[in-house]
């Protein structure tokens, strides 16, 4: 089994998007535009309401997936289509926009704490004009598994053979939210094609069999793996990624998926594969089409 050893850490970077919604962003930005197939991640975390009241009112998605994961707080999202919910703390919205929604996403309350994530996925060409999809996951239906003195929740991918309630996804992806306590090591399976990061939001952690230290609001990009290297359990050809809890423990998102390797064009709320298809994006919103059948 091969160790997916840490090849470089970036700090989020502070930034605001929405109706001035403050928050930390970690890909997409200048120092790592993206990590196919992940476009961007930010995470929110404030309880000053100046910083999150105003949210982010109604705006359009074409061709990529944006995943919404609160651990404080709750959002609720509307669309045109009619589509409605509330996003509760421990809850995931796995939102693949496809052909276009245009939504909302709004803090549902008027103080307290803020804390949570939004993932972008990409398509793959083929599927960016397929039908939006949305998939509301309630806090209890995530599974928590122990591995070792680790906590798992599973959100998407499979760990220790309990699978996470996401599916149907095309880049295959692994979500983990792991909780470790201070000084204890867990090793998690990660598909060998696929490129893989860990996020640290609360403590600090050592990754990887080097033990590179990653800290509070930091992103680490995995390395590939060694080819040579005899597979893992979980699959014909899976890597291992260790973490070791800091002196107050580690919480830490690990996310791993399926490169797509295509050119990728990108224009605010649109990520598609050519800019004249940015361009019929754009127009399409204008024009009231975006999230109507074609
Ligand atoms: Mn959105």
């Amino acid at each position: 089994m091969s160790n997916r050893e840490v090849a470089r850490v970036v700090e989020a970077q502070p930034t605001s998007d929405g109706a001035g919604v403050k928050l930390n962003r970690s890909l997409g930005t200048q120092a790592l535009p993206m990590l196919d197939p992940f476009l961007m991640l930010d995470e929110f975390y404030t309880d000053d309401p100046d910083d999150y009241v105003a949210g982010f009112p109604s705006h359009p998605h074409r061709g990529f997936e944006t995943v919404t994961y609160m651990l404080a707080g709750a959002m609720e999202h509307k669309d045109s289509v009619g589509n409605q919910g509330n996003l509760r703390a421990g809850s995931v919205q796995w939102m693949t926009a496809g052909r276009g929604i245009i939504h909302s996403e709004m803090p549902r309350q008027e103080d307290g704490l803020m804390w949570g994530f939004q993932l972008w996925v990409n398509l793959p060409r083929a599927s960016k004009m397929m039908p939006p999809r949305y998939q509301d996951i309630a806090p209890d239906a995530i599974p928590e598994v122990k591995v070792g003195q680790a906590s798992v929740r599973v959100i998407a991918g499979e760990v220790a053979g309990t699978r996470g309630p996401v599916e149907g996804i095309v880049t295959a992806p692994l979500m983990l939210d792991v909780k470790l306590p201070a000084g204890e090591r867990v090793r998690l399976e990660v598909a060998r094609d696929h490129n893989a990061f860990v996020y640290v939001f609360d403590g600090d952690a050592r990754l990887g069999e080097r033990g590179t230290p990653v800290a509070r609001g930091h992103l680490a990009v995995l390395g590939e793996g060694d080819a040579s290297a005899p597979a893992g359990t979980a699959g014909p050809s899976s890597d291992v990624v260790t973490a070791v809890g800091g002196d107050k423990g580690a919480r830490l998102l690990l996310l791993a998926g399926k490169p797509l390797g295509e050119p990728v064009a990108r224009y605010g709320p649109f990520v598609m594969s050519t800019q004249a298809e940015i361009r019929q994006a754009v127009l399409d919103y204008q024009a009231g089409r975006l999230d109507r059948p074609a």
